[in-house]
């Protein structure tokens, strides 16, 4: 089991950060904030995807115009996110945001203790987002990037502020998993993780899965996005899936399935995409079937034994399956069949 890293709890809206609290699953909408309709289209189905927090981009007085028509239509905490125009913090407190991301390489100090002092007035937590693409370099970027970070968390307890929670991305796995160990060293604020731009298609998702991994693993972070060139609702995936494989959450029930090799002669690829996605539906009417392990191999002969520990599972034949549950045959079934007595199953563990 991982330890998690003690830090302080930050309230947000409905929920926590840190503690305690489930490591929350992030993501930002990729619309101009003042295109209402389709923003709270793309913030449904955010929702729907399982996000629990949501950061929209706040550019200019337009934008905030949206703040309470999204606050009166969902409870999901929203964060504005804010880039040099310190006044717009202001304005999204005013309009109801839950939380605050300023980023502090691109807001003067004087301004940032406005930010402050108003943040603690109206109990808004702040996100000190440190990106190492708009913080002053001097040295080295790791070395730069943790030492102005240390000096802006310093002036904000000065101010007597400690609702923060903290960032510090870089685009490169190394550096950004280095940069966080060693502000975890000097604080107890929440982390919010992440590799920034990152990019698109499978190195991007490596590079998200291995930096955010190796923090977890060690105890570190309490809220994530994965910051991917793709659709937003990608990302929230990607960060279930990252929190779901480290045990630290579990969203859907653990699906084993085998790559399939000379060996199989049934289509395992399809049944097993339709099969989990029935299962998922089935895990929402169902939920205590998350708690189960699931098994969809391609051969009876390697199929029970390769998973054992399954609670349930089928495994192909020749033109036939078998179902087991935990390494026992229960019995052969046709394509037909198997999907039928399968699924029926699967819903009396559900109903138990
Ligand atoms: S379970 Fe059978 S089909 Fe699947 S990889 Fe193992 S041997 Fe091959």
């Amino acid at each position: 089991m991982i330890k998690r890293r003690k830090t302080r709890k930050i309230k947000v809206g409905s929920i926590y950060i840190g503690a305690d609290a489930p490591i929350s699953v992030q993501s930002m909408t990729k619309i101009p904030t003042s295109l209402q309709q389709p923003l709270i289209k793309q913030v449904s189905s955010l929702i729907k995807k399982g996000a629990e927090i949501i950061r929209i981009a706040i550019l200019d007085k337009e934008d905030i115009k949206t703040i309470p028509i999204l606050k009166k239509k969902f409870s999901i905490p929203l964060v504005a996110d804010i880039h040099f125009d310190y006044r717009l913090a202001f304005y999204s407190i005013e309009a109801g945001i839950d939380k605050v991301r300023v980023n502090p390489g691109n807001i003067k100090r004087n301004n940032l203790k406005e930010i402050l002092n108003m943040a603690k007035e109206r109990k808004i937590p702040i996100r000190l987002g440190f990106n190492s693409g708009s913080i002053p370099l001097k040295n080295d970027l790791l070395g730069d990037l943790v030492s102005f970070a240390a000096d802006i968390i310093h002036f904000c307890e000065d101010n007597n502020y400690f609702d923060l929670i903290i960032s510090l991305k870089t685009p490169f796995v190394y550096a950004t998993v280095e940069a966080y160990r060693n502000i975890s060293k000097i604080c107890n604020y929440p982390f919010h993780l992440g590799i920034t731009e990152a990019g698109s298609g499978y190195i991007a998702v490596s590079k998200s899965v291995m930096g955010i991994g190796l923090l977890l693993n060690e105890g570190i972070g309490d809220t994530i996005r994965v910051s991917l060139t793709e659709k937003p609702e990608e990302e929230v995936e990607w960060t279930k899936s990252i929190l779901q494989s480290l045990e630290l959450r579990k969203f859907e029930p653990e699906i084993i399935s085998c790559p399939t090799c000379g060996r199989c002669e049934v289509p395992l690829y399809n049944i097993s995409k339709k099969f989990r996605n029935k299962i998922i539906l089935f895990s929402k009417r169902y939920p205590s079937i998350n708690n189960l392990k699931i098994a969809l191999m391609g051969c009876s002969v390697n199929g029970p034994g390769e998973a054992k520990q399954a609670d349930i599972g089928i495994a192909g034949g020749k033109k036939k399956f078998i179902l087991f549950e935990k390494g026992l045959v229960i019995g052969t079934y046709n394509s037909e069949n198997i999907e039928k007595e399968f699924f029926k199953r699967l819903e009396k563990y559900g109903k138990n």
